[in-house]
This record gives structure tokens, sequence and C-alpha cells, in this order.
């Protein structure tokens, strides 16, 4: 790379070490922090934050951006250094767009918010939390109209988290997926009434959970001299370096499959942000291609693998010599069913792989229905209602359970659903590249030998880290356009 590149990187791994901060500062407040501290913790977030956009929409950003644009012009195309430049003009671009002032507003009403939410869905009522969200959407639509877009505002927001694609690409995906979902629901769920029921009795205890858990997810490849698992509310993955990656889970005694799955979920993360190449590391390269791709590593390994017969083959003597009482009556078969029981559900952070993407659907429609002013902020608890009985054939005893259960339109992060569908779609396409080149995968995962399908996703995927826009890494990974065809056929066989 030129010196001009160099000086740039130089001067954008400063910004990132503020961001590093800052995340650090997060971590710690979801994880160690005594309560009491929130408001000092509020201010630093909000200090550093402010320190580090100012910093990276500067005439000295903007100067070493040129300068470095021109030494390269005639660099490969394909080059490190043209696609670093590429990333760096992009986030340039679209930040400067965005005066202090409105982000600084943002923090300041999302935090805000995120309590009226609290009290909302602890008191299920929805109208206490209705002003905030018509803010939110207020401020979200400043955002869309100050970044641009090609057709309508979700355009501008979805591309913060999924660059590359439209609107009405994803509505394209639904409109495949949605009659797949319904139908396979249908067949593969035994009854309708509201579940899940907890198929557990017995006590499996935090620390025996905290031990099994941290077994798995180093068997799994994630590497403990670069990270920790600890607990928190919402479990979590963040990283302040590529050799310092953290996970985090949560422990329900009476559930011993929720920290399992969800370690697995978040070590999927981790491996991901561990396997970025060290040269990438603090640089606009450093970054998973897009949320998409990052929710597609750790569902594969919580879904496609945490899920599979062969993986429960492999982990069925270690659960049952940590929890001997309480699974003394259940075999590996009846644990692999129950961990792959179709049954709707209320609650999206519950759901099965199924009926999950419904969850998302219904999401995706109303925040884009919202955002173009088709249903009014008054009318989503009735909007929502409706469509869970359309789709799912359940409707939420109160809005608790149904609109008000989810951080994200609290936090102003609409635009971030779809990546999670996004994630599921990619992960299966992979997932039927991986088995169509590595014939003995299943013989391999149950005898504990997950490096082999590491090591894949580590050539085809964590190596590239964001050089590559998310339809182009997936192209190069599997040879293929983007296909939902592959995600309605595993969830059609059903579990394998
Ligand atoms: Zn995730």
């Amino acid at each position: 790379m030129n010196q001009a590149t160099e000086q740039l990187k130089h001067h954008l791994a400063e910004i990132g070490h503020l961001h590093r901060a800052i995340a650090l500062l997060d971590w710690d407040q979801q994880t160690y922090m005594p309560p009491g501290g929130a408001r000092a913790r509020a201010e630093q977030i909000g200090y550093l934050s402010g320190l580090a956009h100012a910093r990276f929409i500067s005439q000295d950003t903007l100067r070493l951006l040129e300068a470095a644009e021109q030494a390269a012009a005639d660099a490969d195309p394909e080059s490190d250094e043209a696609r670093l430049l590429a990333n760096a003009r992009r986030d340039f671009d679209h930040a400067v767009k965005i005066p202090a002032e409105l982000a600084a507003e943002i923090a300041e009403h999302t935090s805000h918010a995120q309590q009226i939410w609290q009290t909302a869905r602890r008191q299920k009522d929805f109208s206490l939390f209705a002003p905030a969200l018509d803010r939110t959407l207020d401020l979200v639509r400043r955002v869309a109209d100050l970044l641009g877009y090609p057709s309508e505002p979700y355009d501008a927001l979805l591309d913060e988290y999924e660059p590359g694609i439209r609107t009405a690409d994803v509505a394209a995906i639904f409109d495949q997926l949605k009659p797949a979902l319904v139908e396979i629901t249908r067949e593969r769920s035994a009854n309708r009434t509201i579940g899940p029921s907890n198929p557990f009795s017995g006590v499996f205890p935090a620390a025996d959970q905290h031990k099994l858990t941290l077994r798995v997810v180093e068997a799994i490849g994630y590497d403990l001299s670069r990270g920790r698992q600890d607990t928190s509310a919402h479990p979590f993955t963040t990283n302040f370096s590529r050799d310092d990656v953290r996970i985090t889970t949560r422990f329900d005694e009476s559930r011993p499959d929720y920290a399992l799955y969800s370690s697995m979920h978040e070590a999927g993360h981790a491996l991901y942000e561990q396997g970025i190449p060290q040269e990438y590391d603090n640089t606009p390269l450093g970054a998973a291609a897009s949320m998409g791709f990052h929710e597609s590593q750790s569902r594969m390994w919580e879904n496609f693998v945490g899920r599979s017969r062969a993986f429960v083959e492999w982990i069925w003597p270690l659960l049952a010599d940590t929890f001997p009482s309480s699974l003394e009556r259940w075999t590996p078969e009846r644990f692999h069913t129950e961990v792959n029981r179709v049954q709707p559900s209320l609650i999206r952070v519950e759901a099965d792989e199924v009926t999950y993407n419904l969850h998302i659907l219904l999401r995706f429609e109303l925040e884009r229905e919202m955002l173009n002013g088709r249903i009014h902020v008054r009318e989503l608890p009735r909007e929502w209602n409706e469509r869970m009985e359309a789709y799912l054939g359940i409707v939420p005893p109160d809005d608790g359970d149904g609109v008000l259960q989810d951080i994200h339109w609290s936090a102003a992060l609409i635009g971030y659903f779809p990546t999670y569908t996004l994630g599921n779609l990619i992960a299966a396409q992979l997932w039927h590249r991986i088995h169509t080149s590595m014939p003995h995968l299943g013989q391999q995962i149950a005898a504990g030998e997950f490096a082999p399908l590491l090591n894949w996703l580590r050539d085809h995927v964590h190596r590239f880290g964001r050089k590559y826009r998310p339809a182009e890494l997936l192209e190069r990974a599997t040879g293929e356009a983007f296909s939902p065809a592959y995600l309605i056929a595993h969830l059609r066989d059903g579990a394998v």
C-alpha cells in the first residue's frame, strides 16, 4: 500500500481506538457495572461517540482520503488497497451526511425511549410508548432523507446494515418464503396452541451449564486465549480487536437448551471476528461483510450444526454426564426431537427455526409500512395482532408479549430485522455448498471434529473480512447468486 494509504489507515486506526474503548465501556455496562454507574456511563459513552464522529467527519479525514485515492488511482480494483479505500469512502460519505446535532438528538432520544419502552412493556400498555415511537420514526425518516434512497426511505436504513440490498429485494424474498413457511409450520407443528412449553423437568445448575457451554464453544473452535464468556441479560458478542472477542450468555436453570444454543450462536459470531486477518484488524476491512453475513455464522453453528443429529450424538454423553439426574429419563433421540420442535409462539427470541422467519416478516412489513406512512403508530397493536393471527395462528393476550416485545424500535434500529432472516438464508446456502464439498461432514461433527467446517468458513468467508459486498461474497463462496430455495428445502426436510 502506498504511503498516503498508510497515513489514512493510521488516522482511521486512532478513531478505531475510540470506538473500541466505547465498546469496552458498553461490554462492562452490560456485564459487571453496578446499576448506579448508568448515568455517568451514558455521559462517557455519549462524549466519546461524539468525539469519534467529529474526528471521522473532519477535514483531516477528507484530506487523507483524497490523497490516498489519488495515489492509489491505478491500483487493481480487486486489491485490498482499492477495497479498503472504497469502504473508507462509503463510510465517510454516509457519516458526513448526518449532522452531529442529529446524531446527538437520536442518541438522546433513544436512551430516553428505551426507558419508556421498558415501562410500557412492564405495564403491557402500548399507548405509553406510542409518542416515543412516533418521534423515532420522524428521526429515522430524516436520516433516510439525508442519506438518500433509490425508491423508498426504508432502502436507506436497510443499506446501513446490509449494503447493496434493496427493500424490494427483501420483499421479493419474503414473497417466496411466506407461503412455504406458513405451510411448513402447519405441517410440522403438532397443534396450534400457544407454545413453547418446557419439556424439561428438574434443575440444571447455572455453574454446570457454564462449564458445559465453555467446553462446547471451545470444541467448535472459539479461542479462549482470545476470548471469554460472561453473563448478561441479553446475550451478545463484542470485540476490542480480533484477538479479544467476547461473548455473553444467560442461564435458565430449568432450560439446559437455552444457554447451550445461545452460546453456540454467540460463538458463531465470535469465530467470524476471530477469523478476520491480523492485517485487516482496526481498518475499514476488519469487520464482517454485513449484519446478515454475521448472522449467517451464528445461525449456522446454532441451528445447522447444533440441532443436527450428528451434533446431538456428539454432545449427548457430555449432557448426560453433566446433568445425570435431570436427564435420567431422556435419550439423545428425544433431545434431538425437542430442540427441533416447530410450534407457533408469541416471542421472537424463543421461536423455532421455522416460525422465527414469520416473526421477522411481520416486523419487516410493519416497519416498512410505518415508514411509508401507510400504517399509523396508533394502529400498530391491531396490525401486529392481525398478522400474528394470519401467519402464526395465534394472538398475543397483551401488548407486552406482542408489539412491545423487542428493544429494536426503541433503539431506532429500524431496517435491522430483515438481516436475521437474510442470515438464515445465507447460512442455508453456504451449508448446502459445504455439504457438497465435504461429504463426511456428518461423521466429523458426530466425532467432535469441527475444525474442517471452521476451516472452510475461514477460507471462504472469514478471511475476507469486509473486502467484498455481501452478494459478491456469497457468490464467491457458493458459486451462485442469492437464492431462498436452500432455506426452504432445509426447513421442509426438518432436522437431519
Ligand atoms: Zn446473532
